[in-house]
């Protein structure tokens, strides 16, 4: 008789099977408490990155003064080589 596939045989494999579920639920619960803050913190009008604003993807609606410097730097160089 042929077992269908999915049924968990012995306890090494029930074991991996709790270990996969459970570290694919670590994850999920990881990605969203990222998303979560995220969220979190464009609500209350803190900055999402830790990096520069270069790269930002809210750069050019951002509203922060780090950003307003950002842009002004970006689009206001002045050539002051004379
Ligand atoms: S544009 Fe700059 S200040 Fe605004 S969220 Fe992005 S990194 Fe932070």
């Amino acid at each position: 008789m042929k077992e269908k596939p999915g049924n968990i045989r012995s306890r090494r494999e029930l074991f991996a099977a709790v270990g996969r579920y459970a570290t694919l639920g670590l994850l999920t619960a990881g990605v969203a408490g990222i998303f979560a803050k995220r969220r979190r913190l464009i609500r209350q009008g803190k900055c999402v990155s830790s990096r520069t604003c270069v790269g930002c993807k809210i750069l050019a609606r951002c509203e922060l003064p780090r950003a307003f410097s950002a842009r002004d730097a970006l689009i206001g160089v002045d050539d002051v080589r004379d």
